[in-house]
């Protein structure tokens, strides 16, 4: 059986990835997982207010095992709610290239 392949980014400790079996059902084969990054300079959404070390928000990556599509997607959220937003990497970078072009208006000239 071919060794699985893990994505450069992948942190192993966190990794719940498994060779495909042919008896596999869905959600059984896991995700690949980077380590998670604590993100500081958001302290609330709405009502959830986020504390670097009681409640941090968090962000990773994560990609399906085969035989599932390696789509990367980006999940924030915390420990609690990891999956708070969970988008495809491409819609996640274009998301970000709308919030950055927005910042940027303010930039002093
Ligand atoms: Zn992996």
């Amino acid at each position: 059986m071919a060794e699985l392949e893990h994505p450069s980014w992948c942190d192993l400790a966190h990794c719940t990835a498994t060779r495909p079996r042919p008896e596999y059902r869905a959600g059984e084969t896991g995700y690949h997982r980077s380590a998670p990054v604590t993100v500081e300079q958001i302290p609330n959404v709405g009502d959830v207010v986020f504390d670097p070390e009681l409640n941090p928000l968090l962000a990773h990556l994560a990609q399906p095992a085969p035989p599932w599509e390696p789509v990367t997607l980006l999940n924030i959220g915390t420990v609690v709610e990891p999956h708070l937003l969970s988008l495809p990497i491409t819609r996640a970078r274009a998301a970000l290239r709308q919030l950055v072009a927005l910042a940027d208006a303010d930039k002093v000239m």
